[in-house]
């Protein structure tokens, strides 16, 4: 007997403006009947997927999330649940794993997105250009002593950091917390910068020390990046070198 597979797209939809989407995020969001997201990112989306059944659930509702993109596709209904940037970044695709073990006869498809990380470098100039770590500054499901020693490491280590969540409504002051930990291991003229609303109406970038940086007014949609002992600042853009030597 045939099994009819019913299909999930995951889709990683990059940061923000249509034009930074893959084709393939594209083509999977035009072959889906429904697609399900966080309120933010499904207005996001353009007109040309405004014909599409849109489902959506406040933040801090994954889980919901997730078990109705299960429901619909169970319906017969093709499904594409949408995530900024990536969706395997801190986002949702492993939990569609996880809670996918409930389900049976549906297909989950992971389409890739450009990263917080990435669209925030290339507005910066060059700062990952070597060995570069995420870090997630949320607290929400990770505890902070863990965060604490991967940014311990991470600094040991000499890797350029992305730093993602850096603050919430209730974390106002986690950056700095942050910094504090670095500056334990960092000198304060190391250069660093933060980008807000990439990819965004409104995208605003700033170069900076890592002691400047301890006081800085960032938000949840800011991607803040600390440079490693190469990192330089060039005509205003944080690049970080990968060695070659220049005459
Ligand atoms: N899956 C996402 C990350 C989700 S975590 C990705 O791959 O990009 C949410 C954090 O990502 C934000 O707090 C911020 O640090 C970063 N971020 C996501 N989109 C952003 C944007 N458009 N501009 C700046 N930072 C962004």
């Amino acid at each position: 007997m045939e099994i009819n597979m019913n299909k999930i797209y995951i889709v990683g939809m990059g940061p923000g403006f249509e034009s930074m989407m893959t084709k393939q995020a594209i083509d999977a969001l035009e072959a889906s009947d429904v697609i399900v997201g966080y309120t933010v990112y499904i207005k996001l989306l353009g007109e040309k997927f405004q014909t599409k059944e849109l489902l959506t659930t406040p933040m801090r509702q994954e889980k919901e999330r997730c078990h109705l993109c299960f429901k619909k596709a169970l319906e017969g209904k093709t499904v594409s649940l949408v995530c900024s940037g990536d969706a395997g970044i801190y986002g949702l695709a492993s939990l569609m794993y996880e809670i996918g073990q409930e389900y049976d006869n549906v297909e989950l498809s992971v389409i890739p997105g450009i990263t917080a990380a990435n669209s925030g470098a290339a507005v910066l100039g060059a700062p990952l250009n070597h060995d570069f770590c995420t870090i997630s500054l949320s607290d929400l499901l990770t505890p902070w002593d863990k965060i604490e020693k991967r940014l311990v490491a991470a600094a040991e280590g000499d890797f350029v950091i992305a730093l993602y969540n850096p603050s919430s409504h209730k974390r106002k002051d986690y950056l700095m917390r942050a910094c504090d930990i670095l500056l334990r291991a960092i000198e304060p003229d190391r250069a660093c910068g933060y980008v807000e609303n990439i990819g965004r109406e409104g995208t605003s970038y700033t170069v900076c020390t890592l002691g400047e940086l301890r006081s800085a007014q960032v938000n949840m949609f800011t991607t803040v990046f600390i440079g490693n002992e190469g990192t330089q600042i060039i005509d205003g853009m944080l690049v970080t070198r990968r060695g070659y030597q220049i005459e």
